[in-house]
């Protein structure tokens, strides 16, 4: 994330503050243009009210880029579910932007958002089926149990992940609709990802419900970003994806508080444009960094993972993807 300036005063201002804590003006952010001035509440998302989004209306319904990808929102007559609602918008809010920077697709051949969200709580009846996080064809279903820390928490712990996080879900889960973007119907991209993930078309059910049986391989370390990824080519894609956009923009905020070298660019798409290899070694260092500051301070590890030859390479094709070369 870059860093931002109150449009009235120059204070500085934070990617999901909705005024100025310096001088309370109202703040209005739009993709690509930042922090505009704003008065009387002109081209506010209509969603400011109910979950303090604080982004500038762009749709005919007054949505801004990022609700206006949301299709299903929870039901908001159960307690807690605003709640909800508010911190998946807050987590997505960040991801839509990067994909708006990276020039990624955000709408379909019709010209509709694409990809869009359902957030969606289990239903209340005893036995009735369990809402699934996944995606599925250009929709991205999210359980909003995962908005409770404390649900996150154990299901963190009982899937042995070291890291789960709303922003980790939603960078998961935009892959699999990028990958049906940009690679099917692609010949010559289809081929490139192959060489790198494996061949997509072995039985998914089938390689998921293996993974849970038998868990991953005991190597998997060594050429996966994690033991998920090496339950399916489409999931070793996805997980890879995901840990491309943390670095992406986890280098962009440190490059803006100066905690990379400056020779690193400010934007996301310069960024981008690096080679995998070189953002690899900027950001081992880094992590190696703000896991030993984490520590100290007992925090959890901040990036509870280790970016091998193999896993650099299939980075580097992911970021090959995102920039379509
Ligand atoms: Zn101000
Ligand atoms: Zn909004
Ligand atoms: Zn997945």
């Amino acid at each position: 994330m870059r860093r931002f300036d109150c449009p009235s005063c120059g204070h500085e201002v934070f990617f999901a503050n909705t005024a100025c804590l310096n001088c309370g003006t109202a703040l209005v952010y739009a993709p690509g243009r930042g922090f505009l001035p704003s008065t009387d509440g002109d081209g506010f998302c209509a969603n400011r009210a109910a979950i303090g989004c604080n982004w500038a209306a762009e749709s005919a319904e007054g949505l801004c880029l990022s609700c206006q990808h949301t299709q299903v929102v929870p039901d908001l007559t159960v307690p807690g579910n605003a709640e909800r609602w508010a911190r998946l918008e807050a987590a997505k809010r960040p991801v839509i932007r990067a994909l708006h920077h990276l020039r990624l697709p955000l709408a379909d051949a019709q010209g509709q958002p694409a990809p869009v969200f359902k957030l969606k709580g289990d239903p209340l009846g005893a036995g009735a089926p369990k809402v699934m996080t996944g995606h599925d064809n250009g929709t991205i279903t999210l359980n909003i149990a995962e908005a409770d820390d404390a649900e996150r928490a154990a299901l963190r712990e009982s899937l042995g992940e070291p890291y789960r996080t709303l922003t980790g879900h939603f960078r998961h889960e935009v892959a699999h609709h990028y990958w049906q973007v940009l690679a099917e119907g692609n010949p010559a991209q289809l081929d490139s990802l192959r060489a790198v993930f494996g061949d997509e078309r072995q039985d998914y059910a089938a390689a998921l419900e293996a993974h849970y049986r038998d868990g991953p391989p005991a190597d998997w370390a060594s050429h996966f970003i994690s033991a998920y990824a090496s339950a399916h080519p489409w999931e070793d894609f996805a997980e890879t994806w995901a840990h491309v956009m943390h670095l992406l923009e986890g280098l962009e905020t440190a490059r803006a508080f100066g905690l990379v070298p400056g020779d690193l660019p400010l934007d996301l798409p310069d960024l981008a444009a690096l080679p995998m290899a070189r953002l690899a070694e900027v950001w081992a260092a880094l992590s190696v960094a703000l896991n030993a500051v984490n520590q100290a301070m007992g925090h959890e590890t901040f990036y509870p993972f280790v970016l091998t030859p193999p896993v650099v390479a299939k980075m580097e094709a992911v970021r090959r993807l995102i920039l379509g070369t």
